[in-house]
Formats: structure tokens, sequence, C-alpha cells
């Protein structure tokens, strides 16, 4: 059983949809896709997840089985107007690192197949012409541009912008014009507003407060975190590089509550009290998933995820 929707728990807040998927012996998959454009500083993408399970479409496949993984991950779904320049002396950008996912069909093995096909041909006639290797492969673009996965995402491109920009339905019927009976033939919609800085004050948005989880369909951060077989070599330097360590609670804290408490799937940051009752961030990196969205999402882009040390990380099962 395959099963896609969208609205509940995010209609409110936020922009996004979910998926469940039937696997073997016994499984299912379930995950929530979230777009971290998302305003509301309060929002935690964690627990709109937690929440959304008990949905009776949902929870009636999740009740009675026992949770055996979790794993949270950035997506880069832009799509046709989020596609950098994806050549650079001596390699290749191409699949999903460089974002050719399509999100309006909810797919993208097939681009990133094509674009690695693309790939593997522009590099076998660079060595057959006797390439020496570290140049721009600039062949490639023009491979890329040329192949369906190219028109394919190009007819998409507004369809992310459109439900921005509309709502779910009046989005979802400009989308339904420009795909359908347009052939992706309406204006060329962007989305101009980089995540970061969509956030509003916490002051001005409705604080939610998320139902505790039940131990069956719902679960809390940390034990969730275990289940990713997540491991970091002991005493190395934090990889969650802050450019300015006062900025956590100097700026973030007043204004926007410090959001990173709850963008990040893993409870990788806290603001705890010091002795003298002073607010301190704390960062416990060996938690973190590498799921890069406090790199994206922090509002003053002061936190850069670099590569731990050791090849330490997650470590899914099954995937
Ligand atoms: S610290 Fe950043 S990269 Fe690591 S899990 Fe949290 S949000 Fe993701």
């Amino acid at each position: 059983l395959i099963l896609h929707g969208s609205g509940w728990p995010l209609d409110k807040h936020a922009h996004g949809g979910w998926f469940l998927y039937h696997g073997e012996d016994n499984q299912v998959m379930v995950g929530l896709i979230m777009d971290l454009s998302y305003q509301n500083p309060w929002l935690s993408p964690f627990d709109e997840f937690q929440r959304m399970k008990h949905h009776p479409v949902l929870a009636k496949h999740l009740e009675g089985g026992k949770r055996v993984a979790y794993g949270a991950r950035s997506i880069t779904k832009g799509g046709f107007n989020c596609l950098p320049k994806m050549t650079f002396p001596g390699g290749l950008l191409i699949g999903c690192d460089a974002g050719t996912l399509n999100f309006a069909k909810i797919k993208g093995l097939h681009t990133a197949m094509k674009s690695g096909m693309v790939a593997a041909e522009t590099v076998f006639d660079a060595v057959a012409n006797e390439s020496e290797g570290g140049e721009e492969l600039s062949a490639f673009t023009e491979k890329w541009e040329q192949s369906w996965a190219y028109a394919e995402l190009k007819e998409s491109a507004s369809f992310g912008p459109a439900l921005h920009r509309y709502g779910t339905l009046v989005g979802g019927a400009y989308n339904f014009v420009d795909q359908l009976l347009g052939g992706g033939k309406l204006p060329n919609l962007h989305d101009t507003t980089p995540d970061h800085a969509a956030l509003k004050p916490a002051a001005e948005c409705e604080k939610i407060e998320y139902p505790r989880p039940d131990g069956k369909l719902s679960f809390d951060k940390l034990s969730s975190v275990y289940l990713s077989n997540t491991n970091h070599e002991e005493n190395q330097p934090c990889h969650l590089k802050l450019e300015d360590p006062a900025i956590p609670i100097r700026d973030n804290l007043p204004k926007y509550a410090e959001p990173a408490v709850r963008y990040c799937p893993a409870g990788v940051y806290e603001v705890v009290e010091d002795d003298d009752g002073q607010p301190q961030f704390r960062i416990n990196f060996q938690n973190c998933v590498h799921c890069k969205t406090c790199d994206i999402k922090d509002p003053a882009q002061n936190i850069t995820w670099v590569a731990p040390e050791g090849g330490g990380g997650p470590n899914y099962p099954n995937m």
C-alpha cells in the first residue's frame, strides 16, 4: 500500500505532505516532509510528525506495531528554480545533491538516475578523448539541458512556489491548470525569501502546545535518536560551528525563543540555566543525525555543519 497526503497537522502552520509505505515483513515506513519556509518559531517538525501519526488514516496501520527505526534529513526539493551550477573543475554535482527531485511527483529516483547517466556519458566521452582530468566538464550542462529529466523539472518549476504563494487550494488549482492542462506554460513562479529569513518573531506567533507522546504511536526525541544508531567519536571537536557563540542567547532567544531547540529533530540544541540562573546554549553534537536543518534554518545563519571526525553519524538500517 502506498499513501500520500497533505494537510493536517501542517495546514495551519506550514506546508508539506506525508507518506506511508508498506514494506517487506510487515514493515511500515511513515514520514512527514515539511517545508523549512515556515514562519512560526514555536513549530517543531519532530512534534508535528509525532502528532500526525495519531490521525486515524495513519494510526490504523501503526497500532500494535513496534517502532524499529528513526531518521531525519533535509531534502533539496526547490526543483528547477533552485538547481545550482552542476559542474566544477574535476567534478559534477548530480542527483539529489544538486536537487533534481521532482516534488510535484513526489519522486526523485528517476531524475537522479538520469542525471547520473548523463554524467557517466560525459565522463566516458572525456576519458575517450584522453582528458587529463581536473578540468570542468562543461559538456555535461548541454547534455543535461537536452535531457527529458531537465524538461520534466522545468515543467513543474512553479509547483512549490504556487502552493506557498496562493495556499493549498488556489495554489493546487494553479498547478492543476499549469501541469495538466497547460504543460507548464503558465508564468514561472519563484520563492524569493530564503528559509532562514522566513521566521517571524516568537511574540507575534501563536505558541504551539504539542501533546505528550503516548509511547505507542508517538515518542520523544531522545529515544527516537537512539534508534538512528547515531555515533560520533568521543572527544572530537564539535562539528556544528557557531560563527558567533553569543548569537543564540543574545539574539535568537529573545526574538525567536531560540528555534534550534525545536527545529533540530535530534535534540542537539538546548537552552539550559547555569549555576547563576543565566541561560546557556548547549550543543549535544553526539546526537546529530546530520539532517542539516540548523545550517539552513538558523535565522542568523550562524551555524555551519561540517563533516565530523571519524566518519561518525547516523547508521540507518534498511536504507
Ligand atoms: S544539529 Fe543540525 S544537522 Fe544535526 S540533527 Fe540537529 S538540525 Fe540536524
